[in-house]
């Protein structure tokens, strides 16, 4: 199948700085052509600290780009220096795993990723569900 007509999703921060690194990280790694942005402030703590009103607004953002575009893989994404979220990388990583369980209990068949996008604007993979999937396997 080609990638040209596939989209992938990211749950990202509104910040400027981390877009376009999220975006080309998951047409490169996730082999699609179009990244659908859900973007919150803070959206790795909004999705563990916040309330359930906002939890199933972005929920919702996901199920449209799901339905309607066939996206298969969705990161969640939190990063350095974080305007909304200022804490340190270790809290920023126990979040995303945190919301990589949240949304891997919102739809069966999505690989969930999880992002950091680092003080050079890389982006380091936390979390990637295909990968726990190839680690199971190998005990087979
Ligand atoms: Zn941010």
């Amino acid at each position: 199948m080609s990638n040209l007509d596939k989209f992938a999703a990211a749950i990202n921060c509104i910040d400027g700085r981390v877009q376009a690194p999220v975006a080309e990280w998951l047409k490169l790694h996730a082999q699609v052509q179009y990244v659908d942005m859900i973007t919150e402030p803070g959206v790795d703590k909004v999705l563990t600290a916040g309330g359930i009103r906002q939890t199933a607004s972005i929920a919702e953002k996901l199920k449209i780009s799901i339905d309607a575009h066939g996206t298969s893989t969705v990161a969640v994404v939190g990063h350095f220096d974080c305007a909304a979220n200022p804490v340190s990388f270790e809290e920023h990583k126990t979040q995303i795993e945190e919301c990589v369980n949240t949304i891997r209990s919102w739809a069966d068949n999505l690989r969930v990723i999880g992002l950091y996008v680092n003080e050079w604007s890389a982006v380091d993979v936390i979390y990637d569900s295909d990968s726990e999937f190839e680690e199971m396997n190998s005990y087979l």
